[in-house]
C-alpha cells in the first residue's frame, strides 16, 4: 500500500483507513510515531537537499497532501487511493484524542497564534488534554523547550515550524521522548486561530 515517487514512499489508502489500521493501533499501544505530510513542493525540496529526503525518508508515513501528488502516481500508473490532506488528518487525529481523553502537544507559529489555535482547539475538543503549547520561535532555547515538552510525555505532538523546519524538528528530537505520534503542520495553527 506504498508508491514511489522521486523515491518517497507514499501511503496509499484512505484517510479513515490510515486512521484505523495504522494511526489509532499505534496510539493505543503508545509506539512512537512520525507522519510526513507532503506535498509537490516537499517532494521537490528532497531532490534539492540529501539530508532532508533522508529525514522524509525516516518516517513511518508520508502522506500525500496535495493533488499534484496524486497526479503524479496516476502518470506512473500506480494510482494513489486517495489525497490526505495534513490539516484534515490533524482534524481527526484531535477528535480521536477529544473522544479517548488524549493529551496534546502544539508547538509552533507566532505566539498570539499558537494562544488562539488552542482556546479554539479547547472549544471544539473540550476533552482533549491540552499537555501543553509553545510558539515556535525558541532560537537559543531548544533544550528548555524540549525538556518541557518530554516532562508532559503528550500522546500527540503537532509541529508548525513549516517545511523543513518542522520535520527536522522532528527527526532530530523524537528519539529522546518516551512514546508519542508526532506530525508536522505547517501553518494548520494559522488557520484553526481564524
Ligand atoms: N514558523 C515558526 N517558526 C519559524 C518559522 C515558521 O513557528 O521559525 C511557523 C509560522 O509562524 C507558521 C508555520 O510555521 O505558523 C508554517 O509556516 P508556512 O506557512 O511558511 O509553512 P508551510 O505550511 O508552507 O510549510
Amino acid at each position: 500500500n506504498h508508491v514511489s515517487i522521486m523515491d518517497i514512499h507514499f501511503i496509499s489508502t484512505t484517510k479513515t483507513n490510515l486512521l484505523s489500521d495504522e494511526l489509532i493501533p499505534r496510539l493505543k499501544n503508545k509506539e512512537k510515531c512520525f507522519i510526513v505530510t507532503a506535498n509537490p513542493e516537499i517532494v521537490m525540496q528532497t531532490k534539492e537537499d540529501a539530508q532532508f529526503k533522508h529525514i522524509v525518508q525516516t518516517a513511518d508515513f508520508v502522506v500525500p497532501d496535495g493533488v499534484g501528488i496524486v497526479i503524479a502516481s496516476k502518470h506512473k500508473k500506480q494510482p494513489i487511493k486517495e489525497r490526505i490532506p495534513g490539516f484534515d488528518l490533524m482534524l481527526d487525529l484531535l477528535k480521536y484524542a477529544n473522544d479517548n481523553q488524549l493529551s496534546c502537544y502544539f508547538l509552533g507559529a507566532k505566539d498570539y497564534i499558537n494562544n488562539k489555535a488552542v482556546s479554539e482547539i479547547n472549544r471544539r475538543f473540550p476533552y482533549l488534554k491540552v499537555a501543553g503549547h509553545h510558539h515556535g520561535y525558541f532560537k537559543g532555547k531548544e533544550s528548555e523547550v524540549l525538556r518541557e515538552m518530554k516532562a508532559t510525555k503528550a500522546d500527540l505532538v503537532f509541529v508548525a515550524l513549516g517545511s523543513p523546519q518542522q520535520e527536522r524538528w522532528i527527526h532530530k528530537n523524537i528519539d529522546q521522548f518516551s512514546h508519542g505520534l508526532f506530525m508536522g503542520v505547517g501553518g494548520s495553527f494559522d488557520v484553526l486561530s481564524g
